[in-house]
This record gives structure tokens, C-alpha cells and sequence, in this order.
């Protein structure tokens, strides 16, 4: 059926058994699949018959997790990876090399930043971090000759600043480039980024597609609305023959889906970082309650910002579904559905207050995770961002006493009773 809604292919995308087959796509825990004739399996690897022959490559367990997540952001193709991580590097280094150049928004995860700040760089990959609040105009000066992508997150952690997707989209493709979004926080329940012009889409499935704090995950959805072949001399890869794949050019033998299926026949086989079939099947059924966590996770979220808004232990709280947030046009605009589960707060303390606070707390836990059913909390100034100086904590907006929060699944009432305890504390 065409047109169903999120939450609908939330539950059933990408697997529809046939008469006496398992209602729940099971774990094919296997490397390798069985073929009758040497032909067969000689076509499997020209790529002339579709069909898994290597885990590293495909697997139906794999592939449905893949699946449902390109049904739920709207694109044509995909592939699911070891990690958020895995997908973030996959998503640049499938059209970017050594001499290349990316622009990315300077609010984004920090593993994120690592990636493309160093490792890229050793591989001879420039990245330039840019103010996603600059004009088109001032961004636009950033494009260089060799630049291939731009490079945004939907609602960044931990800064959850609201990313301008138009205006991103435009950049890119004024000059002939994709923008790649990373859209972790809100999930395809609250934002589908291809809506707003968005080429490719990845996620770490870690966060809220599994939601239950089991597997760790990534994903890429190509929206197979990039026209490669009209910028040929930008992507070679892409619109070039492949030596390594008797000498296919991806934009001929996969058309719109030629960036999803490169990534999977090249990187994937050249590179691993495959996920694996368990868990694939533990992110499927996580991902079956996705629509009533997202909902869940928005609305605690947004009543837990109240209540710390109104708090006199309570300096600042940061959380785009607040009206007092610098980012709520665009959560209005790109969020209209809940702002999902995230926040930060900074509290009127002393430097041992944060430690205080979190001690405490009987309900919400001290965890480095964030966005899973289970609220947890984080002390950035001691933990992710102890190694800065006070300098460069400023500089990263991180205020000494400042917290981050991940609001759960759990009964708001019981979330605000443990908050309110705990505060008491300082
Ligand atoms: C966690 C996270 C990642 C990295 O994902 P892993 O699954 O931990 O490798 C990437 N982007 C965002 C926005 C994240 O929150």
C-alpha cells in the first residue's frame, strides 16, 4: 500500500512475509548463502543477478533494518553499517578523496568532529567547520573548486541547535553538491530531511531507531535525488568505470540509487564495518515502537524544560521546544512534531554542584549514552569535554555547571519528583 504513515512503516517496513512465514523477521545468523550452479554464483559477483552471497556485503536481516529506515526517511536505496560513525565516514568517503575538500556545519556530535577534523585530514581530506547561523551568502564563500559535499545534523548534539535544512540544500546545490544530513536526534518520526532537500541521510541507529540501549548501529539513505551524472566531473566514482568491478559506472548500471549501491559493493566489500544480523534484528524490533517513543520522548522532554525553566536553582535550560529557544523558528518549521528527548540545563551553583545534583538522583542515571528509553544524565565540564580548558569550554558553549539530559520513556511525574529531590541537594 502507498502512502502509509510513520509509525505504520515503523511496524512493517521493509518486510512483508509471504503465506507460513515468521511474522518476525528473523536473525539469519549465517556469512554465506547456498546457490545450485557455479553460474549463478559467478553472476552474483558480476553483479548481473541480485541475491546475497556474503554477510560483509548483504544480509536479510541487515538489509530489512535498511529497508524500513529508507521507506521511513523517503529515499530509493541504502545500507546499514557497524556504527553511527561507520556512516558517517562511509557517507564522505563514498564521493570524497585524498585533495577533496567537505564543508560542514561547526555544530555537530564530537565523534563526528574528530572524524572529519583528523582522521580525514590524515587522509588527505579537508574539512571546513562553518556557522550554520551564517547567511547563504557568507557560507557560500566557503565553497572551493574541489569541495564535493556539505555537511549538517539535523538537531545537533549537544549544542541542539536546529540545522536550516533549505538553506543548507541550497548552498549544496547552487554549487552542484549534495548535503548530507545526519539525523540521529530526531529520527525519520520527527524530520525527514529528504522533505527539505536533504541528498543523503544517515543516522546512528544507536540512539533512538533502537532506543533500548542494546546495539550500537549506523545507517546511509540515499535519496536518489542527486544528479551525479549532471556533475560528472565532480564525482568520478560515481560516473566513471569501476577496475574493480568490471568496470561498471555505478550511474549506469544503478541509476538513481548508484551512491547506495557504490557504497555497498565497494566500501562495504572493501572496508567491512558491516552491522551484524543480531543486531539488525534487535534495532528492527526497537524501531517497531518508534513513533510512540518519539512522541513520548518530545512531550517528557518539553515538560521537563518547563519545570526547569521556572526552577530558581535553574540559570538556563536549552531546549528548542521552549519558546524562549534561540532555535524555535526552525523547531517549528523542521520539528513540528516534538523536539525529541535531549536537553541541557545550567544550574546556579559552585563548580561541585553539577556532582551534587547527579548523586541525588534516584530515577534518571549518570550514563555517557544519550536518547534511549532510560533517562540518563551527563556532567560535560567532568566527563566528554573534561580535557578543555576553561578557554576552550567557554568556547564550546559548555558552562562549568552546566548538564546534559536525556529524557526517557518513563512517567514525567516520577522524571520532575527526582529532579526536584536532587535539586534540593544545592
Ligand atoms: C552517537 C552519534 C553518532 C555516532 O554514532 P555511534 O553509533 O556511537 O558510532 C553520530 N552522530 C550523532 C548525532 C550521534 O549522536
Amino acid at each position: 500500500m502507498a502512502n502509509l504513515h510513520q509509525q505504520t512503516i515503523a511496524v512493517h517496513g521493509g518486510y512483508s512475509p509471504k503465506n507460513g512465514e515468521p511474522r518476525v523477521m528473523p536473525i539469519v545468523q549465517s556469512t554465506t548463502f547456498k546457490y545450485e550452479s557455479s553460474d549463478q554464483m559467478a553472476n552474483l559477483f558480476a553483479l548481473t543477478e541480485a541475491g546475497y552471497f556474503y554477510t560483509r556485503l548483504a544480509n536479510p536481516t541487515v538489509d530489512t533494518e535498511a529497508a524500513r529506515i529508507v521507506e521511513l526517511e523517503g529515499g530509493v536505496a541504502g545500507f546499514c553499517t557497524s556504527s553511527g560513525q561507520a556512516a558517517s565516514f562511509y557517507s564522505i568517503f563514498n564521493i570524497a578523496s585524498a585533495g577533496d575538500h567537505i564543508i560542514s556545519s561547526s555544530n555537530i556530535y564530537g565523534g563526528t568532529y574528530n572524524l572529519f577534523a583528523a582522521t580525514f585530514k590524515r587522509m588527505g581530506i579537508d574539512f571546513t567547520f562553518v556557522n550554520p547561523a551564517a547567511s547563504l551568502e557568507d557560507l557560500a564563500k566557503e565553497i572551493r573548486p574541489n569541495t564535493k559535499a556539505v555537511f549538517g545534523e539535523t538537531l545537533a548534539n549537544p549544542a541542539l541547535s536546529v540545522l536550516d535544512i533549505e538553506k543548507f540544500a541550497k548552498l549544496a546545490h547552487d554549487a552542484g553538491l549534495p548535503l548530507i544530513v545526519d539525523n540521529t536526534f530526531p529520527t525519520p518520526y520527527l524530520c525527514q530531511p529528504i522533505k527539505h532537500g536533504a541528498d543523503i541521510v544517515i543516522h546512528s541507529t544507536t540512539k533512538y531507531l533502537d532506543g533500548h540501549g542494546t546495539s550500537v548501529g549506523g545507517v546511509v539513505v540515499d535519496s536518489g535525488n542527486f544528479d551525479w551524472a549532471a556533475h560528472a566531473d565532480k564525482f568520478p566514482g560515481l560516473t566513471t568505470p569501476d577496475p574493480t568491478y568490471n568496470n561498471i559506472i555505478y550511474t549506469d548500471t544503478f541509476g538513481s540509487a548508484a551512491y547506495a549501491l557504490k557504497g555497498i559493493v565497494q566500501l562495504l566489500r572493501d572496508l567491512g564495518s558491516s552491522q551484524s544480523p543480531f543486531n539488525a534484528y534487535l534495532t528492527l524490533n526497537g524501531m517497531t515502537t518508534l513513533g510512540l517513543r518519539m512522541e513520548r520522548h518530545s512531550s517528557n522532554a518539553l515538560a521537563v524544560a518547563e519545570f526547569l525553566e521556572a526552577h530558581p536553582k535553574v540559570k538556563a535550560v536549552n531546549y528548542p521546544g521552549l519558546s524562549s529557544s534561540h532555535c524555535h523558528d526552525l523547531a517549528h518549521k523542521y520539528l513540528p512534531k516534538g523536539c525529541s528527548g535531549v536537553l541541557t540545563f545550567e544550574i546556579d551553583s559552585d563548580a561541585a554542584g553539577p556532582s551534587k545534583l547527579q548523586d541525588a538522583l534516584k530515577v534518571i542515571a549518570i550514563a555517557t549514552h544519550v536518547a534511549d528509553a532510560k533517562s540518563c544524565i551527563l556532567h560535560p565540564a567532568r566527563t566528554t569535554h573534561a580535557q578543555l580548558s576553561p578557554d576552550a569550554l567557554a568556547e564550546a558553549g559548555v558552562s562549568p555547571t552546566q548538564l546534559r539530559l536525556s529524557v526517557g520513556i518513563e512517567d514525567v511525574r516520577d522524571l520532575i519528583a527526582d529532579l526536584e529531590q536532587a535539586l534540593s541537594h544545592i
